[in-house]
């Protein structure tokens, strides 16, 4: 079944004009290496001693791996040191083989794979691609674009693929997409048209969280649809977070769910009234699933919205008094502040429990955010050199403040200056002319480009707090939530405080005016070695994901 998008014998020239244009020559081969000690395509070279190939699981190459597994799994290291080598060679290892499709499809190919080269998120392996070429090579087709993604899915499925190459399918659909894109021509209007849109190809502030896209094709109501679609244009031209556009489409999309579930007679704008409005709230209040800072936020969200398509007649026969009111609005709870008790912060800050984090960078990238209570996402993304001084030669850091959209800085204590020093040091062991990031991945980052992925750091302080066995005088283990990552300060009420604390004990620091953003309360705070009393800890609980 050829789609209508199959391209014509002008797109076709035009389209492998452009794919000569953008495959580099590294990869317009037909046989592309992928060099074991590359991090972004392999994880080094195989654990068994004198084996040059790249290694995957276990760190085992394939073949040895296949060994491993058929000796019965024995122990891994005496294996490592006893099993023989690999007899008999193919150039098909460590190497992406496209030698079995035509030129066009081939640069289709390559493409995905030189674009995932560059993006280094996904590390892919040779036999990923390799069953990849020989599902398209049985297609018989010129182009990925010759089929709709869904019929490459039933292909794949008669090709008995689905199961045993899902890794292969996913890389199928992402080299479609790009392939389609780079034939179409993708710009930002051509995305907003979409039922999704890619950060990638509306250019925003990217979301720290790795937020790549939002979809509106969840929301049923095709009128309701196109008026969120504008209003969350309208809030990315304002300069909004990628993500924060993505809180606004999911609190809309319950409202769509709501009105489609329990009000399917409302078929159009004019159907909103203030008796639906004022039974959503009560449903959505009792919502079993949302948490009450949840609920607040998505009735924010749709106040705002009814607000903006009043103001720009954005949802015709709305009606006039279709609005939610601020008192209307269920308050946000507003806990005491929760200190992390010494008892418990004593063995976060224990240098032999910290010793026990899987490496320098976790552990300085703690301690760091230990120092200076900074967010954990604005800490894993910080400059290689993010240190500058003060007009009285104090060390600050330099940083940018996702969740206020601004760039900041903080007095540093000396334990923070001195970890950030040693952070340095370390990395240039790696890379001798520095890094972009003072706290880089450690995996598919060849030049330190990529920041720690905050999620990573979230799991391994999980797992190292339960290793440590963290927990308050009365025994009990104390939970995720209250430890670090989360704990966090107002950078404003940071500054006030620890620039007071020079010469007399901080005193509590203010909110930001203005905010209606439920920030923790401050950490009051000093660095090391100055005046003043020594930090009080103040957990924040995290925005609902
Ligand atoms: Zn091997």
């Amino acid at each position: 079944m050829t789609m209508q998008l199959a391209l014509t014998q002008t797109d076709a020239s035009t389209l492998l004009d452009k794919l000569q244009a953008v495959v580099r020559a590294e990869f317009a081969v037909d046989l592309i290496h992928a060099d074991p000690t590359n991090p972004v395509f392999a994880r080094g070279h195989c654990r068994v001693m004198n084996c040059r190939r790249g290694a995957w699981t276990k760190l085992l190459c394939n073949a040895h791996y296949n060994r491993w597994t058929h000796e019965r799994r024995p122990d891994l290291d005496e294996y490592a040191m006893t099993t023989g080598p690999v007899v008999g060679h193919t150039d098909r290892v460590d190497a992406f083989d496209l030698r079995r499709l035509p030129l066009q499809l081939r640069l289709e190919v390559a493409y995905s794979i030189q674009v995932r080269h560059d993006q280094r998120t996904i590390r892919l392996i040779p036999v990923m691609i390799n069953r990849l070429v020989v599902l398209v090579a049985a297609a018989k087709v010129a182009s990925l674009l010759d089929h709709r993604l869904q019929h490459w899915d039933l292909i794949a499925h008669e090709h008995g693929l689905t199961d045993t190459g899902g890794r292969a399918m996913g890389q199928l659909r992402f080299a479609w997409k790009l392939v389609h894109d780079l034939a179409e021509g993708v710009d930002a209007e051509s995305e907003f048209a979409r039922d999704t849109w890619r950060a990638s190809a509306v250019s925003v502030r990217p979301s720290p969280k790795k937020i790549t896209s939002i979809r509106f094709d969840l929301i049923p109501q095709p009128w309701l649809r196109t008026a969120v679609k504008r209003a969350c244009r309208y809030r990315l031209g304002a300069g909004k977070a990628f993500g924060s556009v993505s809180i606004d489409e999911r609190a809309l999309r319950w409202f769509a769910c709501f009105l489609a579930q329990q009000h399917p007679e409302v078929t159009g704008a004019r159907g909103i009234t203030r008796d639906i409005l004022q039974h959503y709230l009560s449903w959505l209040t009792l919502a079993p699933q949302l948490s009450a800072n949840t609920t607040n936020t998505y009735l924010v969200v749709l106040r705002g919205f009814l607000q903006t398509c009043h103001r720009n007649d954005w949802m015709p026969g709305l009606p006039p008094h279709a609005a939610l009111y601020l008192d209307e609005l269920p308050p946000r709870p507003r806990p005491l502040p929760r200190f992390i008790p010494e008892f418990v912060m004593s063995q976060l800050e224990d240098p032999d429990n910290l010793a026990l984090l899987p490496d320098e960078t976790t552990r300085h990238l703690l301690i760091l955010i230990q120092e200076t209570g900074l967010r954990a996402n604005d800490a894993c993304t910080l400059e290689y050199n993010p240190v500058i001084a003060d007009s009285a030669g104090w060390p600050c850091l330099k940083y940018y403040n996702h969740k206020m959209a601004t760039e900041q800085l903080i007095p540093l204590s000396q334990r923070a200056a001195d970890t950030i020093l040693e952070q340095q040091q370390q990395l240039r062991t790696r890379w001798p002319a520095g890094c972009a990031r003072l706290f880089p991945s450690p995996h598919s980052n060849p030049d330190g480009a990529q920041g720690f992925s905050y999620a990573t750091f979230r799991h391994r302080l999980a797992d190292w707090q339960q290793l440590i066995g963290l927990h308050d005088e009365t025994g009990q283990s104390v939970s995720a939530r209250s430890v670090p990552p989360s704990m966090t300060i107002s950078s404003d009420a940071w500054t006030s405080a620890a620039a007071a604390c020079r010469s007399t004990p901080p005193a509590p620091a203010p909110t930001p005016s203005g905010s209606s953003t439920t920030w923790p309360e401050s950490r009051q705070a000093c660095p090391t070695g100055t005046a003043g009393a020594h930090p009080n800890r103040t957990a924040h609980t995290p925005m609902p994901a």
